[in-house]
């Protein structure tokens, strides 16, 4: 079990180094209350190593001021990137992601939502 705890945080680590910045921040506020407390260290541990500080962990978060919660208090991922959904309206479900199949409620980001 501790073996593989240690295994699973090799993964998130890897992954918390190929990530971006903006990706980093989006999880270290708007999907922070969904992580593991340990992916969190690892994640604001990146942060603080490439310059980030809390300051602008805290204008990042006011930034995604306009993030969608769902009813389990998650952020809301847009429908077509790994961002924060920031709106939500109706359009047109793709079959992988490029066949229009069927209307429904969509959400965006907000670069997405134009
Ligand atoms: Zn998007």
């Amino acid at each position: 079990m501790v073996l593989e705890l240690g295994l699973d945080l090799e993964r998130v680590q890897a992954n918390v180094r190929k990530a971006d910045v903006e990706d980093l921040l989006d999880r270290a506020t708007v999907y922070r209350s969904g992580m593991e407390d340990d992916a969190l260290e690892l994640i604001d541990a990146e942060l603080l190593a490439r310059g980030v500080n809390a300051a602008a962990v805290a204008a990042h978060r006011e930034r995604r001021s306009a993030t969608l919660y769902g009813a389990d208090g998650l952020a809301v991922k847009c429908g077509r990137c790994i961002r924060p959904a920031v709106a939500r309206r109706w359009g047109w479900h793709c079959l992988w992601g490029v066949l229009p199949v069927f209307p429904g409620p969509q959400v965006f980001c907000d670069e997405h939502q134009n």
